[in-house]
């Protein structure tokens, strides 16, 4: 048995939820189809999600909402009219915003419930369309998939025992189509996973069901080694491990999102990366080994909004709890860090710069001179961070000098360099306007020569 997940831009419009049609009915494995809402369909184009968000947001604020409302149903009408499925579903939709906005839920909520609104018509239509077409399937809700989890600020959570509910789906007949984002708290109040999140309803769906594989539809061919707005045609990549791609997508590959790997990852579910438009590609495997077939480095991942704080102090190898005096006040702070390479006497530490206002860092830098007693504290902003990806780096020669000698002929300064703790990467930390460049050359040390 397989899991599909079709992606936002899969299903954005009449035609692509055809193509999902036909890529169901081509492998009769295709048991449980996951669904994102209706993505982009092209540059300037609105997901519906986003709408949604912006119609939660203006209605429990009182604003003007109809223009967000009636582009929403205009979407949904045209993909049904165009897909000749009962039109019953679009007053469906309407009634469900409505008594969405009748409800007496408290603000995130009511906002979550607005939120869940894409994907949950988005299964309802495709379901409806897969019956058209004469394969017998039906729209099941995360609540009655057994989809439970807590009600997270930053996004919902699984509870683990989900999932011996869920491997209850295997025995149902014919195809299920679930809505992916959000699942059910033991109270019943819907909540929803990170944006993104329907990647991770896909993944704890074929741990739970025990899948053979978990097919996640896009719109690329593959994984790629580098972001192709860099680098014109880089190459694909076959097959990567989780840890690979965690890496990968920590610093920007956006492709599949990381909170999806760890039901996966877990239960040992390979993930095949595919393209809903192109589904006779390959696409990229996820494994949890793979052979090493000499070529270490899968990928060079890339990502800006950085900051560090440097913090120097004599003999700081020798102070007892210094660390934890310092983490302590990142924690009072509601600071989380990235990275803290370290040395005998100083110690860097890497924060996204959403994390860190001018305020916060006054404060903070305030903090580490007075209540650490550092000798130095001095902030740098505009880093980006690079990492060249691959298992079985770490055992093979020369993978820190071919990088840095890289970065040295694109005339890249090193701020920070990080290989220490990851098995599976190395980190570098520079200027972001010198990202471009360095990413080239890298790329073509590690690619093309
Ligand atoms: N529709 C949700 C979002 O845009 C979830 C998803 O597409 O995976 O974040």
């Amino acid at each position: 048995m397989k899991v599909a997940k079709f992606g936002g831009s899969s299903l954005a419009d009449a035609n692509q939820f055809k193509k999902v049609g036909n890529i169901i009915k081509d492998d009769s494995k295709r048991k449980i189809i996951v669904v994102s809402a209706p993505g982009k369909r092209h540059d300037h184009d609105f997901k519906i999600t986003d709408l949604l968000i912006q119609l939660g947001d203006a209605y429990l604020n009182n604003e003007k909402y109809k223009s967000y409302y009636i582009t929403i149903m205009d979407r949904f009408a045209k993909i049904i009219k165009e897909l000749d499925v009962t039109l019953n579903l679009i007053d469906e939709i309407e009634e469900k915003l409505t008594s969405i906005m009748k409800s007496d839920l408290a603000y995130d909520d009511m906002l979550n419930c607005f939120k869940a609104v894409g994907e949950d018509s988005s299964a309802k239509i495709l379901s409806a369309y897969l019956q058209s077409l004469d394969i017998t399937a039906r729209y099941v809700n995360p609540k009655e998939a057994g989809i439970l989890v807590n009600n997270d600020a930053n996004g919902a959570q699984l509870l683990p025992k989900s999932y011996g509910e869920i491997y209850k789906l295997r025995k149902e007949e014919g195809v299920l189509v679930i809505p992916g984002f959000f699942g059910y708290t033991e109270d019943g109040i819907l909540a929803t996973f990170s944006r993104g999140g329907s990647d991770i309803t896909g993944s704890i769906v074929a741990a739970g069901v025990k899948a053979e594989l978990y097919e996640n539809f896009t719109d690329v061919d593959s994984v790629y080694s580098v972001n192709p707005a860099i680098i014109k045609n880089p190459k694909e990549i076959k097959i990567l491990t989780y840890r690979e791609m965690r890496e990968l997508s920590y610093a920007g590959f956006s492709v599949f999102h990381d909170e999806a790997l760890i039901p996966a990852f877990n239960a040992k579910i390979p993930v095949c990366i595919k393209n809903t438009n192109n589904p006779s590609a390959p696409g990229t495997m996820i494994v949890s080994d793979k052979e090493q077939n000499g070529k270490c480095v899968v990928g060079i991942a890339s990502a800006t909004g950085f900051v560090s704080i440097y913090i120097s102090k004599f003999l700081m190898n020798r102070e007892l709890g210094f660390g934890r005096k310092l983490f302590q006040i990142l924690e009072e702070e509601q600071v989380s860090f990235e990275h803290a390479p370290s040395g005998i006497d100083d110690m860097t530490i890497i924060i996204r710069e959403s994390q860190l206002t001018g305020e916060k860092e006054n404060i903070i830098v305030n903090r580490f001179k007075n209540e650490l007693e550092a000798d130095t504290v001095t902030v740098h902003r505009d880093l980006a961070l690079i990492m060249v990806v691959g298992e079985g780096m770490k055992e093979t020669i020369g993978m820190a000098q071919t990088a840095t000698t890289a970065l040295g002929e694109a005339k890249v300064n090193i701020e920070m360099i990080n290989q220490g703790s990851s098995e599976v990467s190395m980190m570098f930390g520079i200027k972001a306007n010198g990202l471009h460049r360095a990413i080239k050359s890298l790329y073509r040390a590690f690619f093309e020569g």
